[in-house]
Parts: structure tokens; sequence; C-alpha cells
């Protein structure tokens, strides 16, 4: 299989008068096709970090980065423009790129149809729940056809509920439309109910101490009542507070 991405031995530190940060050591990963991803740390190890190098927003760093695939975003907060409306926020990557072409536009239109977005377009994104908007900030960067999504902690001010409900619906999203994606979160229930592997991070500065094979393929509300579930979770527990040491 393809990979998508592949990191090998990168290095980062934050240089600065007062104190130099050592972030990442020696991290080394690939995603493949149709492989979604987790990257599981602590707060502070530098999950984000990682998130800008790969998406060249930070070129300042040693090793390698080679990324054959067309990027998509979706962060923790929505970032939907309150001015614009619904239709007028998904098409405005389009805009931005000067590719809003009619044909993208009926691209847009069919995954608005497609994903229940139809009746909500002249809306404006402050009369949409939290779930709905990170529904729309989705569809936004589908509009592009990216073949992979990177996620930053895109659940994690929903609240209990509704991020159950979100994880299912971006899940079923992303496998529908068969895109790989590399997830990073804190939240270790969320990495086993979304991925197929999950990378630990431990804390600064911080390399990958191990990697787990999730070994369901069903959507995250099932997984979660399999009884595979909790003995995974004890040991992604366990592994975090040993990195995390
Ligand atoms: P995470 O996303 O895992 O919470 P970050 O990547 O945001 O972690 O940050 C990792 C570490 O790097 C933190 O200790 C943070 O304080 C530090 N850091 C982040 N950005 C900068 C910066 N621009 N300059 C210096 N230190 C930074
Ligand atoms: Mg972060």
């Amino acid at each position: 299989m393809e990979n998508l991405l592949t990191i090998s031995s990168l290095n980062k530190t934050y240089f600065s008068k007062k104190k130099d940060v050592e972030v990442l050591k020696n991290i080394s990963l690939s995603i493949k096709d149709n492989e979604i991803v987790s990257l599981l740390g602590p707060s502070g190890c530098g999950k984000s970090t990682l998130l800008n190098i790969i998406s060249s927003l930070d070129k300042d760093y040693e090793g390698q980065v080679d990324c054959t695939s067309k990027l998509g975003y979706m962060f923790q907060n929505d970032t939907l423009l309150e001015y614009l409306n619904i239709f007028d926020n998904i098409t405005l990557g389009l805009k931005i790129k000067k590719i809003k072409t009619k044909e993208n536009i009926d691209y847009a239109l069919s995954l608005c149809k497609k994903y229940g977005l139809e009746k909500f377009l002249y809306l404006y994104p402050a009369s949409l729940s939290g779930g709905m908007r990170q529904r729309v900030s989705l569809i936004r960067t589908l509009v592009l056809k990216p073949s992979l999504l990177l996620l930053d902690e895109p659940f994690s001010r929903l609240d209990a509920q509704t991020r159950l409900l979100i994880q299912e619906d971006v899940y079923q999203i992303i496998k529908k439309e068969g895109i790989s994606a590399l997830i990073v979160t804190h939240d270790i229930e969320e990495a086993i109910a979304m991925s197929n592997r999950i990378l630990f991070m431990s804390s600064l500065p911080s390399s990958i101490t191990k990697e787990l094979q999730i070994p369901f393929h069903n959507s995250p509300l099932k997984r979660r009542k399999e009884k595979e579930f909790s003995s995974l979770f004890s040991s992604s527990f366990n592994e975090l507070k040993n990195a995390s040491k």
C-alpha cells in the first residue's frame, strides 16, 4: 500500500533567547491509504507542533517529512466565519483558491445533500449546534478533495454526548469518502474508538513510545460496546502513564 505521509527521524526544538525547548525527538511514522491513525499524548507534548510541521506551516526542523497527499484540516475550534452563511462558509476554500467553478460548486452541494446540510445552507453558524458546526467544518474541508485529513483535537470543546455522536459522524464520513486521517488527541477512548492504529507520545522531549494496532473495523459507537474495549483502554492508560513520567 502507498504511504500518504512518511516522517523519518524528525527533531524539533523551539529556540529562544531565554530557553530552548526540545519538543520532538526522533519521530518516525507513516500513514497509508484508507488508514485512520491517532497520535495520543498528554497536553503540551508537541502534537500541534507536529501537525504544523506536516502541513508546512513550520519548516524549522531536522529530519524528513514526505507528504504526497492533498491535506485537509479540522481543528478544535471549527473556525467558521460568523458573518457568512453555511453555504458561503462551505465554499470559502474554493473562493480563496479561485476555483469556485460550477463543477466544484455542484460537488459542494452534492456533499451538503449527502450529509444532511441542505436545509441549513442559508442559515448562519450562530444558529447551529456545536456538533453541526463541526460537521460543516468537515464538509468545508472535503469540498477541496483532500486524501489525508489532519484533525487537531477536533472534539475536545464539545460536551460528552455531542462528542460521541460527532465522532460517529466524522468516522462514517471519512470511511464513505475513502480518505485517510491523522487524529491528534489526548482522549484515550476517542483514539480507540476512531482509529486503526494508535501511536503513543511521551512528555517532552516527545518521542513515539509504542504503536498499538486496534483490532476493530466497526464504527466508534459499536466499538465502545466490544468486550475488548476496556482492556485496550487499560493498556493504553498504563502506556500513557509510563510515557508521561
Ligand atoms: P500539544 O499540541 O501536544 O498540546 P504543542 O505542540 O502545542 O503541544 O506544544 C508543545 C510544547 O512546545 C509546549 O511545551 C509548548 O509550550 C511549546 N511551544 C509551542 N509553541 C511554541 C513556540 N512558538 N515557541 C516556544 N515554545 C513553544
Ligand atoms: Mg495542541
